[in-house]
């Protein structure tokens, strides 16, 4: 199967209806990515992570902008200065995995459909919905 092929099959299941929380990333912006799940690295068209030497899988990413000061950790959606150290904030984008949440069980899946355990629908979500710049508008 060529990427392409996986890609489309992939945004195709992501038509599923969104059960957001208050905080909830809405997950408005998605693309696919090579992820290394070992390092935690995303990486552009290449197969083999250039640090450990294993396999990226493609995955769907959810993308998203946030401000930030490095220096007080600082984190927020819109641009401006620093709250502590009144320095501007840098742009900066933050990319984390998609994934299907069961909000009961707590169990994530790499795909739409029903939770194994308490059968009930699993939600779409990313893996940072929450935090900061992964929060609603
Ligand atoms: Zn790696
Ligand atoms: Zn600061
Ligand atoms: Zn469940
Ligand atoms: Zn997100």
């Amino acid at each position: 199967m060529s990427t392409r092929v996986t890609m489309v099959a992939l945004l195709a299941c992501l038509a599923a209806p969104l059960l957001a929380g208050e905080n909830d990333c809405p997950v408005d912006t998605i693309d696919g990515r090579f992820y290394c799940e070992e390092c935690d690295l995303f990486t552009s068209l290449d197969m083999t992570c250039k640090t450990c030497k294993t396999k990226n899988k493609l995955v769907i990413v959810c993308v998203r902008i946030g401000h930030t000061c490095e220096a007080c950790k600082t984190w927020q959606l819109a641009k401006g200065d620093c709250p502590t150290c009144k320095k501007p904030l840098i742009e900066k984008e933050v990319i984390t995995p998609v994934v299907y949440l069961c909000d009961a069980c707590k169990l994530e899946y790499e795909f739409p459909g029903i939770c194994d355990k308490c059968k009930a629908d699993v939600r779409q979500t990313c893996r940072k919905s929450g935090t900061c710049p992964h929060t609603a508008r």
